[in-house]
């Protein structure tokens, strides 16, 4: 994104003695274009805030009836401040990493990618791994996967081992492949491929899903004060974008730990909503100690196991009813119902969350049948929490005749707008005009009547709000395309969009009473924006940028210099 110049009008003034009541604010927001989220008072002026907590909103003169003689009074000049805004599905470590490592964003074709890679190598000792992660084909020309030849031309020595932006799969050359044991007789894991050449039989170099950790295993993992760096990173740059809650999309036990000890220490200010992955050790611990809800000033809570359920529409993983429109597979299942359905039963009886990735129609109906076994098994009067607000993550490509089923569960769609404004370049191919119905479907969804929870998937897109925000309300790439039926009537309007990424993540995360929108009595989360994104042109959205960034009342980000 450019960089604009523009004149910085923030300004921070503190006041001269004026009433100096004990019940005088802390901080007074004034002079700002409000937008509340808040249906009974959609607008306002001004924000007043004491500890961490809003104590007024409407018109700056009545704002600045509370200042006292220590409160700062911040004059917005004019801009427009949204609730703190959340990322409803974002991988964190994730982010970091892509901030830390060999990061393959952005690439357009085989040649630069081959060419960064070398130079990565150069930089490597003999025998060193080389890793890094985000680059993604289906933008180059001719959209192939590269293979582990190209990769052996520039790296015969040293092990490569490259992450595609999803996650889903990777490319590894032929000294990773013989350090894991790879070869044209190893058989696919279950959950994952080996993709393998169909005259030769000879493996090509991509691993999807399950089969990535066959040469993962062998990667030296990154160290604690590694992992430490990545979180670290990956909150600065959150809430520099204006990211005041982030919810992590899968961690590991340690992750947890981790977590934990940098909210100890007070070097986390970001709010994180973690869920675990499950079924597994993560998982089981958090059944038996049950969840962590609040902590560390609401920054920090545990309260939900992630299962990851297919693959990738990209690579071809995402399970379908019916086979690929380009290809005769039809993806696969990355879990078995026999461990999930206990898991989930117990999930009910511990108030457990449980969000489930699923991007294929055969993955939502399957894990809408096991959502619907847990609850009839599992009545409302065994369950810890009544309404368990289950979530599926993605929702990509859902049979239309499964849509209304999440309003009748209460399940709780967490879809990514930018994915849908990236996949319009391949997935009409992949899919066929039919089943883009019911794909990416926001607006059928909100009119079954559930919330939809905003999110970027980051790293496996950019994570910026901006770009989610525009994706959501255009329904078009970045140079403003669409392409043949991408069913436009499935944007959302700007009002829904603010929802997406503000009310309806704090419903999603049973925190809507806390934050979400900016009411008195909420926490004081705002994003302050250098422009109105409810009125600008749709191609301005993704150029706006976040000048200030409050968490909890504290200003944890601001572009102001004076
Ligand atoms: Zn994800």
């Amino acid at each position: 994104m450019k960089t604009l110049l523009l004149p910085l009008l923030l300004t921070v003034l503190i006041l001269p003695a004026g009433s100096s009541n004990q019940e005088a604010a802390d901080v007074i927001f004034v002079n700002g274009n409000v937008y509340t989220a808040n249906d009974r008072q959609p607008k306002a002026e001004a924000i007043a805030v004491k500890g961490e907590r809003i104590v007024f909103v409407g018109s700056s003169s009545a704002a600045r009836a509370l200042a006292g003689k220590n409160t700062r009074v911040v004059d917005l000049g004019g801009k427009t401040v949204l609730p703190g805004m959340t990322d409803s599905h974002y991988h964190l470590i994730g982010v970091g990493e892509r901030e830390l490592t060999l990061n393959l964003e952005g690439i357009t074709n085989l040649q630069d990618f081959l060419a960064q890679v070398k130079s990565q190598v150069a930089k490597s000792k003999p025998g060193q791994w080389v890793t890094g992660r985000g680059w993604i084909e289906t933008f180059w020309t001719p959209p192939v996967f590269p293979t582990r030849q190209d990769l052996d031309k520039i790296s015969p020595n040293n092990p490569v081992f490259l992450t595609r932006a999803d996650g889903h799969g990777a490319v590894a050359n032929s000294a990773a492949l013989k350090l894991a044991g790879i070869d044209k007789n190893s058989p696919d894991p279950f959950g994952g491929q080996i993709l393998k050449d169909k005259q030769t039989g000879e493996p090509t170099g991509m691993l999807l899903d399950h089969a990535q950790g066959l040469v993962r295993s062998r990667i030296p993992g990154p160290t604690t004060a590694d992992v430490e760096k990545e979180i670290l990173v990956g909150a600065e740059r959150s809430i520099k974008l204006g990211w005041c809650q982030i919810q992590n999309a899968g961690s590991n036990i340690s992750d947890v730990d981790l977590l934990t000890k940098l909210y100890r220490e007070g070097k986390l200010k970001l709010r994180i909503y973690n869920a675990v992955y499950g079924p597994g050790p993560g998982a089981d611990k958090l059944l038996a100690d049950g969840a962590t809800l609040d902590a560390f000033d609401h920054r920090f809570t545990v309260r939900t196991i992630k299962v990851v359920f297919d693959g990738a529409l990209g690579s071809r993983g995402a399970a379908l009813l019916a086979p690929y429109s380009d290809s005769d597979t039809s993806g696969f299942l990355t879990q078995k119902e026999s461990e999930l359905s206990p898991m989930f039963a117990r999930a009910l009886r511990a108030g457990i969350q449980v969000e489930t990735h699923a991007i294929g129609d055969r993955a939502n109906r399957v894990i809408l049948d096991l959502y619907e076994k847990a609850l009839n098994e599992v009545p409302a009067d065994q369950r810890k929490i009544r309404e368990p607000r289950w979530r599926v993550e993605h929702a990509q490509i859902v049979s239309p005749v499964d849509i209304p089923r999440f309003a009748v569960m209460g399940i709780i769609p967490s879809m990514q707008p930018s994915h849908a404004i990236g996949d319009l370049h391949f997935a009409p191919r992949r899919l066929g005009l039919e089943r883009l119905k019911g794909a990416y479907a926001w607006q059928s969804f909100i009119k079954s009547g559930v919330v939809v929870a905003g999110g970027s998937d980051a790293p496996v897109e950019r994570g910026e709000p901006m770009i989610e925000f525009y994706a959501a309300v255009a329904r078009k790439d970045l140079k403003g395309f669409s392409s043949e039926g991408w069913h436009p009537e499935e944007a959302v309007t700007r009002e829904q969009a603010l929802k997406m990424f503000t009310s309806w993540p704090a419903y999603a995360a049973f925190q809507e009473n806390e934050k979400g929108s900016i009411e008195t009595g909420k926490l004081a989360d705002l994003t302050v924006l250098s422009a109105d994104i409810m009125k600008v042109p749709e191609l301005e959205i993704p150029k706006t940028r976040c000048l200030m960034t409050v968490i909890g009342g504290e200003i944890v980000f601001s572009d102001q210099i004076q």
